[in-house]
């Protein structure tokens, strides 16, 4: 069996040469991935943004720096854990990706989730929880883990933040993303010896 990495390096090839749907035609590049093939930790985006698609990394926009703030807080930095988005290319003008670009990236995404294998995955804001608890509102899920069983990967641990571009310019929702985002180490503690 080939290595976390290698696996993901021949996944992104196939990847980059994607056009299944319309996205592809109308953005700079596919986004794939950033960080480490082995971690614990994956954090699922929405889409990429225009300086995500000008540099073929997710979240190094705003929402990115965000991010790297609040993974610094607990002691973490980019290379140490897995981030992607729901679709891999950006939508024009950074609309809502559409349920059949979605369901179009959805087995990119299943992919690089059974290869990284993560304790939690993490998702970020509404539009990632949506593609794995439709039914679960973020206002009322935010802060938390849950376990699914997801066709095509098994049963997985969820921890539910706010989009970080949601609370960049929104003090209090800004405040309890942080406060949600420093109960990853423990959550994560906790699933460990669950699965001892
Ligand atoms: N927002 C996302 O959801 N993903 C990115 O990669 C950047 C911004």
């Amino acid at each position: 069996m080939s290595s976390k990495k290698d696996q993901l390096e021949k996944l992104n090839k196939k990847m980059l040469a994607c056009s299944s749907c319309v996205l592809r035609a109308g953005c700079k590049q596919v986004v794939p991935d950033d960080g480490s093939a082995n971690t614990e930790i994956m954090f699922i985006g929405e889409a990429p943004g225009k300086k995500e698609d000008e540099s073929g990394r997710p979240f190094v926009g705003a929402a990115g720096k965000f991010l790297d703030e609040m993974l610094g807080i607990i002691k973490l930095k980019r290379k140490d854990v897995y981030i992607a988005n729901t679709v891999k290319c950006r939508p024009p003008g950074n609309r809502d990706p559409l349920p059949e670009e979605v369901a179009a990236c959805w087995s990119w995404l299943l992919e690089q989730i059974k290869i990284i294998d993560p304790k939690i995955i993490v998702t970020l804001g509404r539009h990632s929880l949506k593609r794995f608890a439709p039914d679960i509102k973020i206002s009322e899920a935010h802060g938390k883990e849950f376990q699914k069983v997801v066709p095509g990967i098994g049963k997985k641990y969820f921890f539910t933040l706010y989009h970080p571009a949601a609370a960049l310019y929104n003090g209090s929702l800004r405040n309890t993303l942080i406060e949600d985002f420093k109960k990853i180490p423990k959550v994560l503690k906790k699933i460990e010896k669950e699965n001892k």
